[in-house]
């Protein structure tokens, strides 16, 4: 299947391009990006050049920051082709819900990803907490904001989500992996005086879970869930990749190079049988910790 890229920067370069290079089902056919390209690829500069010029192009893989994407979706969807987009999946939940109803009009494939979904130990995690009571949980996400998106303003602006951007990933794997649904009951957003959106945040939800996010962590880089059930504990470590059962490692790889391979072989099947997956839960969580946190200044940030 020939598919373009949009939006040629940290995460199409780091997995998206290696992904569809090692696969044998995908074609990277072409790119769009005003600033940058892939060699031995077609690059146009506007979706709507692209559109125009490859009919053979039935998907688009949007990598653009979520602020910018909405537009560049619509005219995908409107263009007829099948449609995936990198977590999260707007900068509102109501551009999502008028992208899927669009796809649904079009009778197109839109795939909502959530690449920690894929992670090794979240399907198995899945499973042992299916039948469990949840008693308790925390989640520690703690990376460098520095390392993970170097001079990458916009995470700071509007629509950008600050700690949020990798939040969402824990919140993905723990909307997935829950025997149940759960709510947001309150948060503490720490927004530096310089910014717009929040550089560390601690989350309290139902179930007695409880999270803390924070962009600042200089040194070893920590993404762990730990989970207290009526029959023991679980934990996931080094972001789903890793499962834990009552403190024993019980399987899972450390490495998150196989989450993308995993994305466009679900989106492969996903066009294949007709169908969209798009779950907005991870992103009603987000949006819930923005309406009810309470704001806290913090020192002013600069990359
Ligand atoms: P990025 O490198 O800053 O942005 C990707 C590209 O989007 C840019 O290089 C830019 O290319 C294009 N773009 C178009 N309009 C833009 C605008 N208004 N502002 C900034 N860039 C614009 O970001 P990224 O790290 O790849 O992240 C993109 C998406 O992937 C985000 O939703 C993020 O959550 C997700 N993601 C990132 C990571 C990671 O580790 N960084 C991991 C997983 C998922 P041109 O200038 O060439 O048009």
């Amino acid at each position: 299947m020939k598919l373009a890229l949009v939006g040629i920067g940290k995460i199409a370069l780091d997995q998206h391009v290696p992904a569809l290079a090692a696969s044998d089902v995908w074609e990277l056919a072409a790119t769009v990006s005003r600033n940058q390209q892939v060699e031995g690829v077609e690059a146009f500069t506007r979706i709507e050049e692209m559109l125009a010029a490859r009919p053979d192009i039935g998907v688009v893989s949007l990598c653009l920051p979520p602020a910018p994407r909405f537009a560049v979706a619509e005219a995908v969807l409107r263009a007829g082709r099948h449609l995936m987009l990198e977590k999260p999946p707007g900068a509102t939940l109501a551009e999502v819900h008028a992208l899927e109803a669009l796809a649904r009009a079009q009778g197109v494939t839109l795939y909502a990803t959530w690449h920690s979904r894929m992670a090794h130990a979240v399907a198995a995690a899945r499973r042992h907490l299916s039948g469990r009571d949840i008693l308790g949980g925390h989640i520690t996400w703690r990376e460098d904001v520095r390392k993970w998106h170097p001079g990458q303003d916009w995470i700071f602006e509007p629509g950008g989500m600050g700690v949020f951007d990798p939040g969402i990933n824990a919140l993905s794997i723990l909307t997935e992996i829950l025997p149940m649904p759960l709510r947001l009951l309150s948060a503490e957003l720490d927004f530096p005086a310089n910014r717009q959106t929040p550089i560390a945040a601690r989350l309290t939800f139902s179930h007695g879970i409880t999270a803390d996010f924070d962009f600042r962590q200089a040194g070893p880089q920590t993404w762990d869930m730990e989970f207290q059930t009526d029959k023991g504990g679980l934990a996931l470590r080094t972001g789903g990749n890793l499962l834990e059962i009552d403190g024993t490692p019980a399987g899972g790889e450390d490495t998150i190079m196989d989450e993308y391979p995993a994305l466009y072989a679900r989106m492969a099947d996903l066009v294949r049988n007709g169908a969209s997956d798009v779950d907005l839960a991870p992103m009603v969580l987000v949006a819930d910790a923005f309406t009810l946190g309470r704001r806290e200044a913090v020192a002013a940030f600069e990359f």
